[in-house]
């Protein structure tokens, strides 16, 4: 399968008063077409600042690409003039974000808000754009589309509009989807839809998407592959069925811990991941998990763990593995 995303070593920065935050560090991975990938981590793990340098929305200064390079379908985006990056973002890449009405414009009603990419990227008619709107508004699920489509933002609840976010993504037939975090301001319920939605949307359109969230119960249904993020880092990436049958690091672990499972019994307690991650202005010299891992060995604290290769789709970075002389990766490993 053609790979449409390639990252590869990417670092990215913050200067803040008192120093430099490493958000991102060193994090290579790819996406295939047709593939859905989920990126999961505890919140300042570097997920949403990896996508949004995927999209070139980091604003710089403060933000800074140190190093890495991103490349879509063959071409690299870093280095690509800020118009046709417009182009790509409007076309290419759709995103959907966590809060659909600091996204959505307020001012503009629903339907021109899908038209306005369709008559601009893709030189569609006002009535063409119309119909193409009033189907993808069917597509994800909205009622009496040919009415929804001339009210505003305000008219649809937190679900509908989530949902119009998700169709004005799609409008132009996007090659990757990247979704942060899409249904964490929703209830369980229409989150579940929202879910459902997206993943026979991606069967339907062959479109790639990465998933970021902190939950990784979300992730079971929707995805193919999980790669975990810590501090800046991918601490281990695998197949769903390696991540949830097999996980190696204890972070990962840890993660499936502490989510609620339908076969748990009423007296067995959710483990929460005690401690709080390092602060990425001065990161940890060795293993970023260090001072919150009950397994923490001298090595630990000095080297950072390079990759090990358990598998062809997984990988770990941690010294147990090492220990335990799995295949090593290296550090440039890429997930
Ligand atoms: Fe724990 Fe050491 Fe592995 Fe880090 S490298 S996760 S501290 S055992
Ligand atoms: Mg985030």
């Amino acid at each position: 399968m053609r790979t449409m995303l390639e990252v590869n070593d990417l670092s990215v920065s913050f200067d803040v008063y008192g120093g430099e935050v490493q958000a991102v560090r060193g994090v290579s991975f790819s996406v295939k077409e047709g593939e859905a990938v989920a990126i999961v981590g505890e919140s300042g793990s570097g997920k949403s600042v990896t996508a949004q340098t995927i999209m070139r929305l980091i604003s710089t200064p403060p933000g800074r690409i140190k190093q890495g390079s991103v490349r879509f379908d063959g071409q690299e985006l870093l280095s690509l003039p800020e118009k046709e990056m417009q182009r790509v973002r409007g076309n290419q890449i759709g995103m959907i974000f966590q809060d659909p009405m600091t996204s959505l414009n307020p001012t503009m009603t629903i339907g021109m808000q899908i038209m306005e990419g369709l008559m601009k990227h893709q030189k569609m008619s006002r009535s063409d754009a119309k119909k193409r709107a009033i189907e993808l508004l069917t597509m994800v699920g909205i009622p009496n589309p040919e009415s929804r489509i001339s009210q505003y933002p305000h008219h649809f609840s937190g679900g509908m509009r989530q949902r119009a976010m998700i169709a004005i993504a799609l409008s132009c037939n996007p090659a990757l989807l990247i979704a942060d975090e899409p249904t964490t301001a929703l209830d369980v319920t229409i989150q579940a839809q929202i879910l459902r939605l997206m993943k026979n949307l991606q069967k339907q359109t062959g479109t790639s998407i990465i998933l970021i969230t902190h939950d990784l119960g979300i992730v079971a249904d929707m995805c193919d592959r999980v790669i975990v993020m810590y501090a800046g880092q991918i601490i281990e990436t695998g197949t769903k069925r390696e991540i949830f049958r097999n996980p190696q690091h204890p972070y990962t672990k840890g993660l499936l811990k502490s989510l609620p499972r339908l076969d748990q019994s009423k007296n067995e307690p959710l483990v929460p991941i005690h401690g709080t991650p390092p602060d990425l202005i001065q990161p940890p010299q060795g293993c970023g998990f260090c001072s919150r891992c009950d397994y923490a060995m001298r090595i630990c604290q000095t080297e950072v763990p390079e990759f090990t290769r358990l598998s062809d789709t997984q990988q770990v970075r941690c010294w147990l593995q090492q220990s335990q002389g799995g295949i090593r990766g290296g550090k440039g490993a890429s997930a």
